[in-house]
C-alpha cells in the first residue's frame, strides 16, 4: 500500500525506522522515542501527523527565510519542470535560469564578486571553494600555498573536505577528518572562552591568532581564511565588534584569500543581503546556499571576485556537479529573491522584526537559567548556565540541561535547537511582532519548565 500523510502516526514512525537512516542522529534510540512526522507547513507553523501546529523557530534548517508555503515558488518550479527539467552547464551548454541566477547573485553581491559556480548545497560549495583557492594559487605560480585556515566549532559542511574544514570534533572523530592542509584557530566566542578579558580585547586577541598561525606555518604556504560572518551551527556565536575587522586587516597584509561562508548569514538573515556587510568583512569569495531558495529546491553556490575568477577562467577548472545551477532550483532561487526583494523583507528584518526581536530577547537573562542572550538580526542564541557570575556551563551530553530545554520546547510545539550549552533560533523573517510574542512565550514556558 501506498504510504501516505493519512496513515496512523505510529505506522509511520516504525516503516522511518526500518529503513531511514536520519542525518546527525543516533538513530537507535529514535525507535524508542518516535520522530515527529511533519506532513505540511505555513509561514512559521509546521503541522504534524497528529495535527498538532509547530511554530518553527528554526526556519527548518536556517533556511526558510520567506515562510513555508508560498506558491509562486511551486508554480515556478512546475512551470521550470515542464519547459525543462533538467539541462547540465557543463560542455559549453548553459540554460536561461542559471543565466538569470547568476547575474542576480553578482548585482546582489558586493564589490566585484561577480562570479558564480553552481553546487547543489552548501557543503560541496565550500567543497568547490577548497579546490578553488588552491587552484587559483597554483595558476599563479604559489603551489605552495594550500593551507586554509578556519576555526574551531565552525560548520561548512558535511562531506570530507567541507567538515574538515569545519571544527566540529566530533565529526573530526569519525571517518577520516581532517584531510591534510587544514589548520584551526580558536573561535570569537567570549562568553565561553573570554575569561577576564574584556569581549573588545578578547576579539583582537583571538582575531591575532590568525596572523600566528599565519607567521608559523610561512606566509607563503597560506591559500586563505574562511569564516562563517556569526557562527550558525556552532551556537550562534557573535563575533566582538573588533574581530571581523582585524581579520580583514591580517588577510590583505598577508594576501590571503578571505571566504565569507554565507550559507546561514545571507539572504537577510542578519538584515543585509549577506552577513559580510553587516560585519564589515569584504570576502574574495562567498558560500551561499539556505536561503538562496529559502530552502525551496537544493542549491548552493560560490560567488567569486573578479580576480579569482579571472584566473581560475585563464585554464581549465576540472571541477563541478551534475547538479551545478540546476534549472527548476535555479528558477525557484531567482523567484525567492524576487520575494525578498519587491516584497522587502530585509527592510521588513531591519525595521520591524529584528529590532523588536532583539529587545524580547534581552529581557531572557533575567531567567535564572540564562547567562548570555546573544542576537544578531533574526538568529539568536541564549547560553544556559548553572552560574551566571562564573560564566559555568552545563555539560552537552544527552540527558543534560541544553538537551532537556530542547525536549520541553518540543513538547511546547516549538522548535529550537540546542548545541551544548546554547539554544538557538533562527526563525522566518517574515515573523511579525505577534509571532514574535508568540516564539517568545513558548520560549519562556520551555524555559521555567526546564528550571
Ligand atoms: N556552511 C554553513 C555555515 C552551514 O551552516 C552549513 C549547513 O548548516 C553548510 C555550510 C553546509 O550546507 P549544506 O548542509 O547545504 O551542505
Amino acid at each position: 500500500a501506498a504510504i501516505t500523510n493519512h496513515m496512523p502516526t505510529a505506522e509511520l514512525q516504525a516503516l522511518d525506522a526500518a529503513h531511514h537512516m536520519h542525518p546527525f542522529t543516533a538513530n537507535a534510540e529514535l525507535g524508542e522515542k518516535g520522530v515527529r512526522v511533519i506532513t505540511r507547513a505555513k509561514g512559521a507553523y509546521l503541522t504534524d501527523s497528529e495535527g498538532e501546529e509547530i511554530f518553527d523557530a528554526m526556519s527548518g534548517l536556517w533556511c526558510v527565510n520567506i515562510g513555508y508555503g508560498r506558491q509562486e515558488l511551486a508554480d515556478v518550479a512546475a512551470r521550470q519542470m515542464r519547459e525543462l527539467p533538467f539541462y547540465n552547464t557543463f560542455f559549453q551548454t548553459t540554460h536561461v535560469p542559471a543565466i538569470a541566477l547568476a547575474d542576480k547573485l553578482a548585482e546582489l553581491a558586493p564589490g566585484d564578486l561577480n562570479h558564480v559556480f553552481f553546487a547543489s548545497g552548501g557543503s560541496d560549495a565550500n567543497d568547490t571553494n577548497i579546490r578553488m583557492v588552491r587552484t587559483y594559487w597554483a595558476m599563479k605560480g604559489q603551489p605552495d600555498r594550500k593551507v586554509i585556515i578556519s576555526r574551531k566549532n565552525a560548520y561548512h559542511g558535511s562531506t570530507v573536505a567541507s567538515g574538515s574544514l569545519g571544527g566540529m570534533t566530533a565529526m573530526h572523530e569519525q571517518g577520516g577528518m581532517p584531510i591534510p592542509d587544514i589548520h584551526h584557530i580558536n573561535q570569537p566566542n567570549w562568553w565561553a572562552e573570554g575569561g577576564d578579558t574584556a569581549p573588545e580585547d578578547f576579539g583582537l586577541a583571538r582575531a591575532r591568532e590568525l596572523e600566528e598561525a599565519i607567521l608559523e606555518l610561512g606566509a607563503d604556504r597560506v591559500a586563505a581564511f574562511i569564516g562563517e560572518p556569526v557562527q550558525g551551527a556552532g551556537g550562534v556565536i557573535v563575533p566582538p565588534e573588533t574581530y571581523w575587522p582585524e581579520i580583514q586587516r591580517i588577510c590583505a597584509k598577508y594576501d590571503i584569500l578571505l571566504i565569507a561562508d554565507e550559507v546561514i548569514c545571507g539572504f537577510g538573515r542578519t538584515g543585509n543581503w549577506f552577513g559580510s556587510e553587516t560585519m564589515g568583512i569584504r570576502p574574495h569569495i562567498m558560500t551561499v546556499a539556505k536561503g538562496l531558495s529559502s530552502g525551496y529546491a537544493p542549491i548552493g553556490a560560490s560567488i567569486v571576485c573578479d580576480e579569482v575568477a579571472e584566473v581560475i577562467s585563464s585554464g581549465e577548472f576540472n571541477h563541478g556537479y551534475t547538479y551545478s545551477g540546476h534549472p527548476v532550483a535555479a528558477a525557484v532561487a531567482l523567484e525567492n529573491l524576487r520575494i525578498l526583494q519587491e516584497e522587502n523583507i530585509l527592510g521588513h528584518v531591519r525595521d520591524v522584526a529584528a529590532p523588536y526581536l532583539a529587545e524580547a530577547w534581552a529581557t531572557l537573562v533575567d531567567h535564572p537559567l540564562v547567562g548570555e542572550a546573544a542576537i544578531c538580526g533574526m538568529m539568536a542564541s541564549i547560553a544556559l548556565t548553572p552560574d551566571k557570575a562564573r560564566r559555568a556551563k552545563f555539560a552537552s551530553e544527552p540527558g543534560t540541561v541544553g538537551y532537556l530545554c530542547r525536549e520541553m520546547c518540543f513538547a511546547n510545539n516549538l522548535i529550537m535547537r540546542h548545541v551544548g550549552d546554547r539554544m538557538i533560533i533562527s526563525p522566518p523573517l517574515i515573523l511579525d511582532t505577534g509571532d514574535i510574542d508568540e516564539m517568545m512565550a513558548r520560549i519562556r514556558k520551555s524555559l521555567d519548565e526546564t528550571y
